[in-house]
């Protein structure tokens, strides 16, 4: 499903963010990827989708050579794969519906089949009475909800999640972390870089931790293990 081999990645100014990779996840895994500021979290997830290219190493995800993959295949690798970031990300003159109804468009579904999906990923977020309201008129759990709303709608195998509670509240987070339990519960994989401490020592999962670009461990039902 998610395959790295001996992957580096160097920044064109000289940063050293990864330093020879190896890792396998398969089909319905649950993985948390934690260490310290600037180990190479955030790398090593963009490499997943395409959002950064590894400097040498190979990278397969969902049956996508990475490295091979020609610049006009990158959409369709990407609608194997949803995303969530830490600040949500979701475009503000869209409500939340067009957002989500915006990752659809681009495949050729009919306004109904649009709307229909629509309304079904805001109901599995627990917000299908949302649909109308800007980002702006929404928390920001629930603009995180739309959020994963909008990854789920190509119904991808993977969530790749970068911090994803990183700027919510405890409760708030919890209830994020619910709803992705839901969605792994149904055999979609999640990757999840995370700092929150409490989420991963009560929600036990594979943890992979990252530390000056190299994985330093990795855990089933790992611990958290920093202080920060
Ligand atoms: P390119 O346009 O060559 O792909 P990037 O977008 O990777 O370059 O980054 C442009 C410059 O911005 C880098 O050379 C780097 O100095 C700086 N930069 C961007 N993001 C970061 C970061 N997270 N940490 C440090 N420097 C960064
Ligand atoms: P983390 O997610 O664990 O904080 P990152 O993957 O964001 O780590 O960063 C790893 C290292 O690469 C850091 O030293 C960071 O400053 C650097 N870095 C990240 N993005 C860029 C970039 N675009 N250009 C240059 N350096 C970068």
């Amino acid at each position: 499903m998610i395959e790295m081999q001996d992957v580096w990645k160097e920044y064109p100014n000289g940063t050293k963010a990864l330093n020879g990779i190896s890792i396998h996840i398969q089909k319905g895994e649950f993985v948390y990827v934690v260490g310290p500021s600037g180990a190479g979290k955030s790398t090593f997830i963009k490499l997943m989708y395409r959002e950064v290219r590894p400097t040498r190493g190979h990278i397969f995800v969902n049956g996508f050579n990475i490295e091979r993959l020609k610049d006009h295949k990158i959409p369709l690798l990407r609608r194997s794969i949803g995303v969530v970031f830490q600040d949500f990300k979701l475009l503000p003159k869209l409500t939340a519906g067009e957002n989500v109804a915006f990752a659809l468009e681009v495949i050729g579904l009919s306004p109904r089949q649009i709307k229909r999906r629509v309304k079904d990923v805001l109901a599995q977020v627990g917000l299908e009475d949302k649909g109308d309201k800007l980002p702006s008129q929404l928390s920001g759990g629930e603009q995180q909800r739309i959020a994963v709303a909008r990854a789920l709608a190509n119904n991808p195998s993977v969530i790749i999640a970068d911090e994803p509670t990183g700027n919510l509240d405890p409760d708030t987070s919890w209830g994020i972390m619910r709803l992705f339990q839901r969605i792994n519960d149904r055999g979609t994989t999640i990757v999840m870089a995370t700092h929150n401490r409490d989420i991963v020592n009560s929600l036990r999962r594979r943890v992979i931790g990252i530390e000056n670009g190299i994985i330093a461990r990795d855990e089933q039902r790992g611990l958290y293990g920093y202080d920060d």
